[in-house]
């Protein structure tokens, strides 16, 4: 069994993030809360409303709640809490109906969805303005000994003692560390938009999946009035289209037998909305860390959306690397039991969403993928999933 011992890592050191995601962002919360130094470095100019809509699981949930006891409630604010998930047929009529009381009786908590940039901006404001350095896009960096240097575009540098890459699933700092890899892509394309609309197909309390034998659209509340709607297709191939126009006359078209209030969603999104999304992982690595230099969110381990759990995978790595560096002797040791309480759970993760992706489209030909009807996770799993214990072997955290 291992001993997890008082910190003798300086709490001085600082510590830099790369990325400042749901990931990067929430890992940033929990080291400050354990009194470490900490700078985000973010690529974009300003934090503006991207992203769609997002499930967060009781796990994700939970780990939201170890780092800072009030998210939760604050994002219950923000979002939605779900109270039944709702299957319905292309024509708009409900197959089936689950209530989320089973999850609630057996986690203690439903599922919450809510739109990614309103999430962004709740983790953002736990944190003091001058520790968010926007416009700062990493290229690589370097290490030594002593140190790492960061270079940014633009010619810009920042020296950190330790250096978090929470930079996404093309990540700066992954690239840096383990060179040019092969990004899969998982045969399944999605298009998605915000919509703000009062919408007689999705009540107020549910998450709505309208099946064909080709694709599918989820409704999910996203919070403030606004809907996220995502359609996906199996695509063996993909191009994304520069046409904004063309794409939505595209996924209208696929829609052609659709009902028509279902329809009047795509139609009532302005083009230059809708977003094309091709579905892609990265093989699970072995290791994420090097020297001063480990990795967190998809940066580390990008995995397919069938079981919504790349930003709850995210909390839990934020919550057990920030454990991991306060209470370790050293670096290598902190790097090493991080590594050792996620990458064998995360792959897990990896392997079963894609999976999971690829049974979506039950083919029982190239040319006729048939999305499954029920998506159901078997009991056991969902224990494991949604009730993660980390540092089960070791007693004093
Ligand atoms: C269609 C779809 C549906 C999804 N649904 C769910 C869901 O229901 N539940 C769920 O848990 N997950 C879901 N996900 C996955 C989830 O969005 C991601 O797993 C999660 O956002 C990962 O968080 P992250 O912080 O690791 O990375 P990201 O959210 O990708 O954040 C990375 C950040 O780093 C910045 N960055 C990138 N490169 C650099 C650089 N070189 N320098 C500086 N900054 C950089 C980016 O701008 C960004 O802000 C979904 C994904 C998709 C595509």
């Amino acid at each position: 069994m291992s001993t997890l011992h008082k910190s003798e890592i300086d709490m001085n050191i600082n510590i830099a993030i790369i990325g400042a995601g749901l990931g990067g962002l929430a890992c940033a919360i929990a080291l400050r809360k354990q009194g470490f130094e900490v700078q985000v470095y973010e690529q974009a100019k300003d934090f503006r409303p991207v992203g769609g809509g997002l499930g967060l699981f009781p796990n994700g949930l939970n780990f939201l709640e170890l780092i800072e006891p009030d998210l939760v409630e604050q994002i219950k604010n923000y979002g939605c809490c779900l109270q039944k998930i709702v299957v319905k047929n292309i024509a708009g009529e409900t197959i089936n109906s689950n209530p989320t009381t089973q999850l609630i009786e057996k986690y203690g908590r439903t599922i919450i969805t809510i739109w990614w940039w309103h999430l962004q901006q709740i983790l953002a404001k736990k944190l003091p303005e001058n520790c968010i350095h926007l416009d700062c896009q990493c290229l690589d960096f370097e290490q030594t000994e002593q140190d790492v240097i960061i270079h940014f575009k633009g010619g810009k540098t920042a020296r950190a003692d330790l250096l978090i890459g929470a930079d996404g699933i093309h990540s700066a700092v992954r690239k840096t560390l383990f060179g040019d890899e092969q990004i899969n892509y998982l045969k399944s394309m999605s298009w998605r938009a915000n919509l703000k609309c009062q919408q007689e197909l999705i009540k107020p309390d549910e998450i709505v999946r309208i099946i064909s034998d080709k694709q599918f659209l989820f409704l999910v509340n996203i919070g403030d009035g606004y809907i996220n709607w995502t359609t996906r297709k199996f695509a063996p191939e993909y191009h994304l289209s520069t046409n904004s126009q063309a794409m939505k006359d595209r996924i209208l078209q696929d829609l052609t037998n659709w009902a028509e209030p279902i329809r009047n969603i795509i139609k009532n999104t302005p083009a230059d909305k809708i977003f094309a999304v091709p579905i892609c992982d990265r093989p699970p690595l072995n290791s994420w860390s090097q020297g001063r230099v480990t990795l967190l969110g998809d940066a580390a381990h990008p995995m397919s959306p069938s079981m919504g759990q790349g930003a709850n995978s995210a909390f839990e790595d934020a919550w057990v690397l920030t454990q991991c560096l306060a209470r370790f002797s050293n670096i290598e040791g902190a790097f090493n039991q991080y590594e050792k309480e996620r990458i064998e759970r995360t792959k897990i993760m990896q392997i079963k969403s894609a999976e999971g992706e690829e049974n979506q489209w039950q083919t029982t030909n190239k040319t006729q993928p048939k999305p499954q009807k029920t998506r159901n996770l078997d009991s056991s799993f969902s224990d494991w999933l949604y009730q993660y214990k980390p540092f089960s072997t070791i007693s004093n955290i």
